[in-house]
């Protein structure tokens, strides 16, 4: 059965069952990776919670949980440029095989300075994933090792995105216009 967008501002872009395909495959991807190692999965809050949720029973094999609080956009659509974390890590993660997961990716600003971040609690490896890459609009130049959908540099919620805390609820990927 379809599913109807909410209102008339949000138009489907990308689909549950696209969805539910594409991250079966970033699965693969990424276990053929790292193998059967326990890899760390760190899921920046709160964008990537759903994406996270859905990839980490897709990944299969052992795996911790952890989560990174971070802002860079205040209820608007445009970035402010600053990235500030908002809740730490809760446990090491030195000498741990990590999966940074990303909601989406923009002007790279948020990846790029997580990447750092990450990279100075001395884990033994670290691969970063995003579902969505808006590569138009790069300030840094940074991309994620494995990436969902590459899309148009247009504003999206739904599957864990958010408009003021709004439409992270969508089980499908759609552009917002006001
Ligand atoms: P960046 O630092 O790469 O510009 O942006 C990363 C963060 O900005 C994402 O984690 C996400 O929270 C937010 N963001 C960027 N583009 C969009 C978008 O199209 N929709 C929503 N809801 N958030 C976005």
């Amino acid at each position: 059965m379809p599913v109807l967008p909410p209102d008339e501002h949000v138009r489907v872009l990308i689909s549950e069952e696209r969805i539910r395909e594409r991250i079966a495959e970033l699965a693969l991807e990424i276990r053929a990776q790292v193998g059967s190692e326990p890899v760390t999965c760190i899921g920046v809050l709160k964008g990537s919670f759903i994406f996270m949720a859905d990839l980490v029973r897709a990944l299969g094999g052992p795996v911790r949980c952890e989560f990174l609080g971070v802002s860079s956009y205040h209820g608007g659509t445009r970035s402010t440029g600053v990235v500030r974390i908002t809740q730490d890590l809760r446990h090491p993660i030195e000498g741990q095989h990590c999966l940074l997961i990303e909601d989406i990716v923009d002007t790279g600003l948020t990846l790029d300075y997580l990447k750092h971040f990450l990279g100075g609690h001395r884990p033994a490896s670290l691969r970063t994933v995003t579902l969505l890459d808006k590569p138009d609009h790069r300030e840094v130049e940074v991309d994620a090792d494995h990436v969902g959908f590459t899309i148009p540099d247009e504003f999206v919620v739904g599957y864990g995105l958010d408009l003021g805390e709004l439409y992270r609820n969508l089980p499908f990927i759609g552009v917002y216009s006001p």
